[in-house]
């Protein structure tokens, strides 16, 4: 290592003056996909100002990482942290987990008009008060004015803002109201949020046709954002749903990300090599498509998604299908002595079958969450393994439940179970892959990757010891092996403890990379440990 030649040093005589932090002895691995060296790293103010071996300058706080790993801090491209950043400002469920960004308003569900939002809230937050804010600009500025302790970029939720101007409606939207939902995009869009999210599988977007949302996607494509989705199918019309994404991608102009990509239902297990390749043979052709995954073979949603569906009684519903013992409640408020435990086991204390036993939970109320068995291991390993995949956690912050452990756990668990312990993965790949990659594809500027002019967003971990610890029965806890979190230069983690600290900022929509820059940046990754196709 010591063999590597230095790269992005600054000057020392132009930093030594506002020096305040030096971060010495870590291996360095920058976040563009290319193996760690020890080097040291000073930060002034909110950015990195030297990456150097050996730096000659002293910092009025010295901090020994000798034996820990740096990276970028982690971007969880996937969150429902929108309500949670208000209601526990410190989120140490990420910020312990390494991350110091998180990207709110997927799945259709966004933050504006808040009549509508604040019924998500619901679902996520029973019975929490928030503040009243006006449009995305009025979320967005809020968090300004009140720091959480991570940086948030927003999306706005297609549903959310179908809700509002056509209520549950299943038609197509007239010209007024298309023209209305337009309107609210382009609130969002100049407020600086980075583009807009569907939820297809859910009230009311799934209602939406493909005219609609490539309309609507040409509003984001505009003004330079992205489309991201959560498709219409996951199990058998996976393909399908994958083409219509790819379609709105190629008719609006916006760059698509499939998001928490998968294979669901029994009978499906065993394609996602070749949904991988269908996504990258329209790469080929010119539509520009990423994918994001949590790295679990079960997922979580409201239970009132599963039962719109039909998912207990039929094999061919959207989730494919589900049995009861498939399906554990994460949350019930009502009854939360049945968190944790399945519909199967439920409906024999209840004498009934699970899918009534279902229909009594959700009657008894509709603000349950739920985690669903749904996936094989191999194709979490297939989807994992391809270079391109973005991480994003996909975590449902009820904290009052037994919530899935991917909300503390996704990013440790790459890291330790499936690069270092399986190797599906290289580690410099998979610290591309929750850094550099991610900030390209959101174009979140100067974040994502550690040289002299960034921001220092930053993670130490210990490699050897990395590890997440909660499991299905004991979903809250705090991985192992994550000893340090910078955001914009200040400590928001010191040996392992939250600092209490509050340095997160709003991250506004800026213009993309070019096309061709992203693709230097994937080839610089293209160390993954069993790859062959990029997404
Ligand atoms: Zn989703």
């Amino acid at each position: 290592m010591a063999a590597q030649p230095e790269r992005g040093t600054a000057p020392p005589s132009a930093a030594a003056s506002s020096i305040e932090t030096v971060l010495r002895g870590a291996t360095v691995y920058d976040g563009t996909g290319s193996e760690g060296i020890i080097v040291d790293v000073a930060l002034a103010d909110d950015r990195i100002v030297a990456v150097s071996r050996d730096l000659d300058i002293e910092g009025s706080n010295e901090i020994d990482l000798s034996g820990l790993s740096l990276a970028p801090g982690f971007i969880d491209t996937h969150t429902h942290d929108d309500f949670a950043v208000i209601l526990h400002p410190e989120m140490a469920f990420k910020v312990r987990g390494g991350v110091t960004t998180s990207i709110v308003g997927n799945c259709g569900m966004g933050t504006a008009p808040h009549h509508q939002a604040v019924q998500v809230a619901q679902s996520f937050h029973p019975d929490a008060e928030l503040p009243v804010w006006e449009g995305y600009g009025g979320y967005l500025d809020l968090l300004e004015d009140a720091p959480a302790s991570i940086n948030i970029a927003a999306l706005m939720g297609h549903g959310t803002i179908r809700a509002a101007v056509m209520g549950p409606r299943d038609t197509a939207p007239t010209s007024e109201q298309l023209a209305a939902m337009s309107e609210m995009l382009v609130e969002g869009l100049d407020a600086g949020c980075l583009g807009m999210s569907t939820g297809l599988i859910y009230e009311p977007g799934r209602h939406a046709t493909t005219d609609e949302l490539a309309a609507l996607a040409s509003v984001v494509a505009a003004a330079g954002g992205i489309y991201t989705s959560h498709i219409r199918n996951e199990a058998d019309h996976l393909e399908q749903s994958i083409d219509e994404a790819i379609e709105i991608g190629r008719r609006s102009g916006a760059p698509v990300v499939i998001s928490h990509l998968k294979v669901t239902g029994k009978r499906n297990w065993g394609t996602a090599q070749r949904v991988l390749d269908q996504i990258a043979a329209a790469r080929s052709t010119g539509v520009d498509v990423a994918a994001d995954q949590y790295p679990y073979t079960a997922g979580s949603t409201v239970l009132s998604a599963i039962l719109d569906q039909g998912a207990l009684r039929n094999e061919a519903s959207p989730f494919g299908g589900l049995s009861g013992d498939d399906v554990a409640i994460a949350s019930c408020p009502a009854h939360p002595e049945w968190n944790g435990r399945t519909l199967t086991d439920i409906g024999a204390e209840l004498g009934m079958n699970a899918a009534d036993a279902a229909d009594h939970v959700i009657a008894t109320d509709l603000r349950t969450n739920i985690i669903l068995h749904s996936m094989s291991e191999d194709d979490v390993q297939t989807i994992l393994a391809t270079e391109g995949i973005m991480i994003g956690s996909d975590g449902l912050p009820t904290l009052e439940g037994q919530p899935h452990p991917r909300l503390y756990g996704t990013f440790a668990r790459v890291l330790g179970h499936y690069s270092r312990d399986l190797g599906v993965l290289s580690l410099a790949a998979a610290i591309h892959r929750m850094t550099e990659r991610p900030a390209d594809v959101f174009g979140l500027v100067d974040r994502g990757v550690i040289r002299p002019g960034a921001v220092a967003d930053l993670v130490a971990f210990d490699a050897e010891t990395v590890i997440d610890t909660g499991t299905f029965d004991d979903p809250q806890r705090y991985p192992t092996g994550i000893e340090w979190v910078w955001v914009s230069g200040v400590a928001v983690v010191a040996g392992g403890e939250h600092t209490g600290k509050r340095p997160g900022r709003v991250l506004r929509r800026s213009p993309r990379r070019a096309a061709s820059d992203t693709a230097a940046s994937n080839t610089a990754a293209s160390n993954t440990a069993a790859s062959n196709t990029a997404v």
